[in-house]
């Protein structure tokens, strides 16, 4: 997706967008070096000129923060949206900005919700996303003793990539959204601006 987009059905319902404007994987679904049994998948920041370090990304949907730790974020949609795997609540985590923000922060669908970045164990600046359906439920360990949300989902089933550029997809199935709306109206008023605005006066 690109930066403040926003995208409804013919219903109104909100079309889950991908949440970076590139789309390049470091490390898939079951990755030999940290995803074994998981499917998460890391992204690298990028952008025209190539790799781009502390890259902002963006509200697939209207979400609010409903779990918060010094390294990572959960978000959850504020209503049913559309996924590839049809109209649904979804959950997903966002891994390694710098400072995520607090419990409790809402944005709307297009509005920046951090960066990729290297806060919490690990070698390179990225972003580690795990999407899953429905509302949270937590995280648990697999057999492999890795960790994962409840419910977890493909993230190619979860987000559709209108407006992303693809540029490292190891062959997924990446699916556009047929067709799509620019709402007429914000469904929720919230002063995300402040957030924002604290995040664009670092040195990105
Ligand atoms: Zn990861």
């Amino acid at each position: 997706m690109r930066a403040g987009q926003q995208m409804v059905d013919d219903h109104g319902n909100q079309v889950a967008l991908f949440p970076l404007e590139y789309l390049y994987i470091s490390q898939g679904e079951n990755g030999s070096y940290s995803h074994q049994g998981i499917l998460a998948i890391d992204f690298l920041g990028w952008g025209q000129n190539g790799r781009r370090l502390l890259c902002p990304y963006y509200a697939p949907c209207d979400c609010k923060v409903v779990y918060h730790a010094s390294y990572y974020n959960v978000w959850e949609s504020l209503a049913p949206v559309v996924t590839p795997n049809g109209l649904q609540y979804i959950t997903f985590e966002v891994a390694h900005d710098d400072n995520p923000p607090p419990l409790g922060t809402t944005a709307n669908q297009g509005d920046l919700i951090g960066h990729t970045g290297t806060n919490g164990h690990v070698t390179g600046d990225h972003l580690h996303l795990n999407s899953a359906i429905g509302h949270y439920q937590g995280f648990y360990t697999v057999s492999t003793g890795k960790r994962q949300l409840v419910n977890s989902s493909h993230i190619y089933n979860t987000f559709y990539v209108n407006d992303t550029k693809i540029k490292r997809g190891y062959g997924y199935t990446w699916k556009l959204f047929n067709g799509g709306n620019v709402p007429t109206y914000r469904k929720y008023n919230f002063k995300w601006v402040l957030y924002a605005n604290k995040i664009r006066s670092r040195n990105v």
